[in-house]
């Protein structure tokens, strides 16, 4: 496949939304050529997949994290071998533009972005001295993967900077694994941005009686270094916490610039805005994943991106349909799940912006709910070891439900039975 190649749809971006577009497209029997095309040097992978395999240290089964196969059956969606040549990537990036400018497109000719070059973002980066040493790592990619795998068994104390999701993943499997786990969060509390105050306390109280050093609203001044490898951490009031690899969890930055900085002129700035069908204000241009951002009921109209495989997968069948004729709105409810030693984690709608949060059950039992409220509606649920809540309560989300707080916190109360008849 090349560049200059024609492609009925072609697909920026060849990690997990973008291989789900291909795929989604071909099980909706979509006949047209579709080119996918990244700066990945592997074919298309799971972002799930490949999470817990990294967090597993199973390197055997990498192959199974591929989304599109590199060969047989693969060759009818896409051809991920594109993705191995960046210089390809970038003259294909420009390609559409410059053809959407002109006006030479015909219009039966749908050009399909993802994002720039991989996935819908990139991990952010520390901005300090020693943050490109060896054994700092970032992760997104089955390189990161291999490169962190690699490292792992000379490894004995592993700095983990960032308590979201990523860093409190990394530190329950690599503390699993005996390695001595420091985790480092700018916030006061860890999941900060994603859940409210008492699922933070719980995690850092399970965190740390599992041997996790764990610290909240510290500042990383700089990674500290040998022979150009990462030795330690140091912290802005001059602690400095050895180490021999350091995992940087500190968000993403989305991939916004061919289609906006660079000049493709689409509408947006943190994400590229795209309409209830990920279309972006270019024509025949989508975007989807996590560099799409839309306007979601479930947080109150507000311009969101979600950064969720969940988001990636139902944002790319929004398309496939579109680019086969069905006009569906995307309206997903956002769901969320962590594994991190023996509990799992379902969250289901926003806590952004809550006004109560309601316990449901004992954390002491490490099985129990959290039901988030806005304006005397439940506006999400986070659910540990919880299923039974989170597939019950869903609906309570979705329907924006006004419930007895009393019967909310009241265990031997089923959620589907508070779920409004219509
Ligand atoms: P995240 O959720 O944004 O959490 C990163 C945390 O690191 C934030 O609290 C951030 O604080 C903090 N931070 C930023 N700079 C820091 C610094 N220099 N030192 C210490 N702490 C710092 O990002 P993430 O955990 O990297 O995850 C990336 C994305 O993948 C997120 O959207 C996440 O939800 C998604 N993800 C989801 C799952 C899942 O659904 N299970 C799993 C993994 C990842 P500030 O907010 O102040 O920047």
């Amino acid at each position: 496949m090349s560049a200059r190649n024609h492609h009925d749809v072609l697909i920026v971006g060849a990690g997990h939304a973008g291989a789900q577009v291909a795929i989604a497209l071909r099980q909706r029997g979509y006949a047209g050529t579709i080119g996918v095309i990244g700066d990945e040097t592997s074919p298309p992978m799971s972002g799930r997949h490949c999470r817990r395999t990294i967090w597993r240290a199973k390197r055997r089964s990498i192959a199974s994290c591929c989304a599109l196969p590199a060969s047989g059956g693969a060759r009818d969606h896409a051809d991920p071998r594109a993705s191995r040549d960046p210089g390809r990537c970038g003259r294909a990036l420009r390609q559409p533009c410059r053809r959407t400018g002109n006006r030479e497109r015909r219009r039966d000719e749908p050009a399909l972005w993802h994002a720039r070059l991989g996935r819908g973002g990139s991990p952010r980066r520390l901005g300090c001295d020693g943050h490109d040493l060896a054994g700092v790592h970032g992760v997104r990619t089955r390189d990161d993967v291999d490169r962190m795998i690699a490292e792992l068994p000379s490894v004995t104390r592993v700095v983990v900077v960032g308590g979201g999701y990523i860093g409190l993943e990394a530190a329950a499997v690599l503390t699993k694994l005996g390695k001595q786990v420091t985790v480092l969060e700018a916030q006061d509390r860890v999941l900060a941005r994603v859940a409210g105050a008492a699922l933070s306390r719980f995690y850092e109280a399970e965190h740390r009686a599992h041997g996790v050093d764990l610290r909240t609203g510290v500042t990383v001044a700089a990674i500290e270094g040998a022979d150009g490898a990462a030795t330690g951490v140091r912290l802005a009031d001059d602690t400095v916490l050895s180490c021999e690899m350091v995992i940087v969890g500190i968000g993403i930055v989305p991939a916004v610039a061919p289609l906006i900085t660079a000049g493709a002129g689409s509408a947006g700035g943190n994400g590229v805005m795209v309409d209830a069908q990920c279309r972006t204000s270019l024509a025949d241009v989508f975007a989807v994943g996590d560099c799409a951002a839309h306007a979601s009921r479930f947080a109150g109209g507000d311009v969101i991106r979600v950064e969720s495989v969940q988001n990636a997968n139902d944002q790319a069948a929004i398309v496939a349909k579109a680019l086969t004729g069905v006009e569906e709105a995307y309206g997903a409810v956002p769901w969320f799940w962590s594994n991190q030693y023996d509990l799992k984690l379902q969250s289901v709608g926003l806590s952004t912006g809550h006004d109560l949060a309601l316990l449901r059950g004992d954390p002491a039992t490490r099985s129990f709910s959290v039901v988030y409220l806005k304006a005397g509606r439940v506006i999400a649920l986070d659910c540990v070891n919880k299923t039974r809540d989170y597939v019950q309560g869903r609906a309570l989300v979705v329907a924006s439900a006004r419930v007895e707080l009393a019967l909310l916190a009241d265990i031997t109360v089923d959620l589907k039975t508070l779920v409004p008849a219509d």
